[in-house]
């Protein structure tokens, strides 16, 4: 059977995620012909975290098969609308307020956009259109198998999903137009790594578009209690805006505009000319 084509060109846009060379296509995987390594592809699905993550220190990489499960309830009543209201507070926007703010931040985009664990493309398959080509990359499977059967079923295309880790992303420098990153960003271990290795695969001036939690007036996260429980027990960082505007200049960002609504925190920034 001849080889799809579209595929083929999707795939080769992979790097390895530790040496960012070129990767070779072999079947049913990706292998780095620098390190050797061997990345699988799984039901169409590349998957470059080799690790067993639930062996991980981190905790919320430790919880990944509850992740998994809870995949197919994600966006339904039982999970985002319920944790916005919990964490961000009773008058925190909904998601599907959340969705139009963080689109506005990229309209003007037009090219390749990163979706920094993306879930099943909440954000993403949303923000996807032929002018914007959407790369979502999440540490867990089963998130990205519910986001492959929503842009199936809602018949999306210029979605694509890869199994990697924000640390570690499988793409050459420079290579996207804009990144989003909405509804993790206070899940990573070390917020700078994270903010830096986004960086690196965005154009001088590329937009970076982010939802995450702030010390705020909502919601259970107004109380200092409850922030420092969420972080020890759920590595959950909830985020002053002096502190994270540190973070976003030491990691080759610039123009912080912040938005707050209850504990619920927007912004962008734009990547620094080298
Ligand atoms: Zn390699």
């Amino acid at each position: 059977m001849a080889p799809d084509t579209s595929v083929a060109r999707e795939l080769g846009i992979y790097v390895c995620p530790v040496c960012k060379l070129g990767l070779r296509q072999e079947e049913g995987a990706l292998r780095c012909p620098t390190c050797s390594q061997a990345y699988p592809i799984i039901e169409g699905v590349p998957d470059f975290i080799r690790e067993e993550l639930s062996l991980s220190t981190d905790p919320v990489l430790r919880r990944m098969r509850f992740i998994d499960r809870m995949a197919s309830i994600y966006e339904t009543k039982l999970w985002y609308p319920m944790i916005l209201k919990i964490y961000g507070g009773l008058h925190s926007p909904s998601l599907e307020q959340l969705i139009d703010t963080v689109s506005q931040k990229v309209q003007s985009t037009k090219g390749r956009l990163l979706d920094v664990a993306c879930g099943p493309g909440t954000f993403g398959r949303r923000v996807a259109s032929p002018s914007k080509e959407v790369f979502g990359i999440d540490v867990s499977m089963g998130m990205l198998r519910q986001g492959a059967a929503y842009i199936a079923r809602e018949n999306i295309s210029n979605v694509h999903f890869a199994r990697a880790r924000v640390e570690a992303l499988p793409f050459e420098d420079g290579f996207f137009d804009a990144v989003l990153c909405c509804g993790s960003l206070h899940l990573f271990a070390d917020t700078t790594v994270a903010l830096r290795e986004m960086a690196r695969v965005m154009k001088p001036a590329a937009v970076l578009a982010v939802f995450t939690f702030g010390v705020g007036h909502g919601g259970i996260l107004k109380f200092r209690r409850a922030r420092e429980w969420s972080r020890k027990d759920h590595g959950l960082h909830v985020f002053e805006r002096s502190e994270l505007e540190r973070y976003l200049t030491a990691s080759g960002f610039k123009d912080f505009q912040p938005e707050v609504s209850g504990s619920i925190l927007t912004f962008s920034a734009r990547k620094r000319a080298a």
